[in-house]
């Protein structure tokens, strides 16, 4: 099926501010409570929020054949699940309904009051219900910063990370939407030279910059998914800030890796923005250093240009953007990534969410963790109000932004923010 919704001539009837993420071109979905406190499955254009539930009990999905009530639901696991003819379907035909020379709805006052809401009239929730989260580790540039710090200079990264694409299984219970908070966790850490461990608030709280991409129902148990059909069952990609305790992580993560400091907070931006959108900006990755498993052998463009910042705010302050870096950078690609979880027979869910891990890129100005930016706290990042940060204090607000570019169109996926509060009190 064409990607007509791409189509980057295509002008819009909704007023869309300059370069704002969501043109016409864009149509992620997610998933918001209205102002008459009803939940529903919606796309945005511009800034303008649209309730696919009224679009097609209104009838404008006609000949579109899905369940009467398949945006009626509180994710979007099922859709998910339907699978791609049926995402390019009704995205194709929301372009379609949304263009400058179709009247229908256009000119249709009471249609337009009941499919369209301001942003200041809806509440976004998590698109899916999350199964399965596994966070990957896919950054060369990363991996070697972090190797540098804990390990060995000279040996950085680990003799199998130029063969595997390392993963972890992470916990999907506290992955929230973009504007709700996190609390500072706390935990075991072991203090500098002590031998016994300590209990308190986590001295070092950090962010990691990295996206996360969401699979369909993609195989059945025990059969691995080609490493070039992974991206059929890829839906989309959302921004993906995994909250880390760097303090808690270093005591208890030998020899199983990362658990309590990774499981307290994950935050995600709320539209998911579909493979299909991001078509136009299909890059290649890094070539491999080392030759690879036939398994692992993927080709074409399988990388994505999207553009990645990072902003710290302070409480009552200016935002500083400390971060500028790229998924480009990206040494594993997502079919890899993909192709590697599942070639033990793992299944692969509706609504599994698999993030990247952090995105660094190889200037120090694109490290994706405050660990990096801040090199272990040595050298302090100055932030606009003149203020320093090792870490992230209380009160800090953490904003992640990914964007598309091209002569023609920017396809982007909005913001991931969210506030660090302190710990939890009884
Ligand atoms: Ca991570």
């Amino acid at each position: 099926m064409s990607l007509e919704a791409n189509d980057p001539n295509r002008r819009t009837w909704i007023d869309v501010p300059k370069n704002s993420d969501f043109p016409i071109q864009n149509i992620p979905f997610g998933v918001f409570i209205t102002r008459d406190d009803i939940i529903t499955i919606g796309t945005r254009i511009g800034d303008k929020a649209i309730d696919l539930g009224a679009l097609h009990q209104l009838g404008y999905l006609e000949g579109i054949e899905i369940p009467d009530d398949m945006f009626l639901q509180d994710s979007l696991n099922d859709f998910i699940a339907d699978g791609r003819k049926t995402w390019r379907s009704v995205r194709n035909r929301i372009a379609r309904i949304f263009d400058i020379e179709n009247k229908t709805l256009q000119e249709n006052p009471e249609h337009k009051e009941r499919v369209l809401f301001g942003l200041d009239e809806i509440e976004m929730q998590m698109p899916v219900h999350v199964g399965d989260y596994t966070d990957f580790y896919s950054s060369k540039e990363h991996a070697t910063n972090v190797g540098k710090m804990f390990r060995d200079p000279d040996n950085a990264l680990l003799p199998n990370w130029l063969h595997i694409p390392v993963g972890y299984h992470g916990r999907s219970s506290s992955i929230i939407p973009s504007g709700l908070p996190v609390r500072r966790p706390q935990g075991q850490k072991l203090p500098q030279g002590a031998e016994e461990p300590i209990f308190g608030p986590s001295r070092l709280v950090d962010f990691e910059l990295e996206m996360a991409f969401i699979t369909t129902a993609a195989n059945h148990i025990g059969e691995p998914i080609p490493v070039d059909e992974a991206e059929n069952h890829i839906f989309g990609m959302v921004l993906f800030n995994d909250w880390s305790a760097r303090d808690i992580q270093k005591w208890e993560y030998v020899p199983l890796g990362p658990f309590l400091a990774k499981s307290f907070a994950s935050s995600i931006s709320p539209w998911i923005v579909t493979l299909d959108a991001l078509e136009p900006f299909r890059v290649e990755g890094p070539k491999p250093v080392k030759e690879l498993l036939p398994y692992l052998k993927s080709t074409g463009k399988k990388s994505y240009d999207v553009n990645l910042e990072v902003d710290l705010t302070p409480k009552d302050g200016k935002p500083t953007t400390i971060s500028r870096s790229n998924f480009k950078y990206m040494y594993w690609n997502m079919s890899q990534q993909l192709a590697h979880h599942t070639v033990n027979g793992c299944p692969v869910n509706s609504g599994d969410m698999m993030a990247s891990g952090t995105i660094s890129g190889p200037t120090p100005e694109s490290y994706g963790s405050m660990l990096e930016l801040s090199w272990r706290g040595e050298n302090p990042i100055k932030l606009n109000g003149g203020e320093e940060r090792k870490f992230i204090e209380d009160y800090d607000t953490v904003t992640l932004r990914g964007f598309c570019q091209n002569y023609e169109v920017r396809v982007g996926f909005g913001e991931c923010r969210s506030q660090l509060l302190p710990i939890y009190k009884s």
